[in-house]
């Protein structure tokens, strides 16, 4: 497998980095996953974009132009051993002769991508809907930067493979926050409710793309605080993200999701925003473009 790092492409198996590499010593560094199709990028001027607000948020400077990372991209995804792909875009601030957490003075930036295979929900899950748990949000203040300080995320998801479940879902201060690698959405009533994208949440590339076909199909949506007891007694759930894309949430801390016949299975509006979403990503692939 092809990876970039520093200026480099070599096979994944010989990259190396000092262990003094802030990103190893303190997390001090930001990514990006760009979902690939048939060797397209998804959105990638959004993702990049993305990363440039992550980079601005720490105060690291982004080492490359979209140009620059577009060509990188490309030639990853060209070489690559299978269509559907998970482009990874990892930047920390290098690695200094010590360890000091002060930015080090003319240290470069550690730049790493490499494409591993899409892992996309299989047509069981896609079908069922997936069971996930609820936790209160541990994590910082700005959610909204995509850093690699994921310890609390790596917890949350564990606890959830722990409990056989595919997410858990976070609340904090009695509200909805997003799942420890997705965005959440819940349907009461027939109005799609999403949480503000502020400080406390990733602005998913794939939460915008829900938000914009909601918009142009004229689906009832409220974007506001969601209580915890909302969720609790959504009609339906779903999750949003690059690799899951959009994914019903059936059970929630083991009690089925929505009321009467329908409980416990994907509900309408969530079949409806998946249709919505395959055709609109298929729509732009085939045009090239993302
Ligand atoms: N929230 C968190 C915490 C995430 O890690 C991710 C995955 N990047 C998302 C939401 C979904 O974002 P996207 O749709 O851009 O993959």
């Amino acid at each position: 497998m092809t990876a970039y790092l520093n200026g480099q492409f070599l096979p994944l198996a010989e990259a190396r980095i000092s262990p003094l590499d802030r990103g190893f010593l303190y997390a001090d560094g930001a990514y990006e996953v760009i979902p690939v199709y048939s060797r397209h990028p998804f959105r990638i001027d959004e993702h990049l974009r993305r990363l440039q607000q992550s980079l601005d948020g720490i105060r690291m400077a982004n080492p490359r132009s979209d140009a620059e990372w577009k060509t990188i991209v490309g030639r990853l995804v060209a070489e690559a051993g299978f269509e559907d792909q998970a482009i990874y875009i990892q930047i920390t601030r290098g690695a200094d002769d010590k360890r000091d957490p002060c930015f080090p003075p003319g240290v470069p930036p550690t730049v790493f991508l490499f494409a591993a295979p899409l892992l996309r929900p299989g047509a069981e899950q896609r079908e069922r809907g997936v069971a996930a748990i609820t936790a209160p949000d541990l994590r910082w203040g700005r959610c909204d930067l995509k850093t690699v300080a994921l310890l609390p995320n790596v917890l949350a998801r564990q606890t959830a493979a722990d409990a056989g479940c595919a997410e858990t879902i976070m609340f904090r201060d009695g509200y909805l926050t997003e799942g420890s690698s997705t965005n959440v959405f819940a349907v009461r009533d027939g109005v799609i409710l999403a949480p503000p994208q502020d400080h406390l949440i990733l602005p998913g590339v794939t939460c915008n793309v829900v938000l914009e076909l909601a918009a142009a199909h004229r689906a009832p949506l409220d974007v506001r605080p969601i209580r915890e007891e909302e969720v609790r007694a959504a009609d339906e759930l779903w999750l949003t993200s690059s690799a899951k894309e959009v994914l019903a949430v059936v059970m929630l801390d083991g009690r089925p999701v929505g009321r009467g016949p329908q409980a416990g299975r994907p509900g309408p509006v969530t079949r409806r925003m998946h249709e919505w979403f395959c055709a609109f990503r298929d729509e732009v692939m085939r045009h090239g473009r993302g």
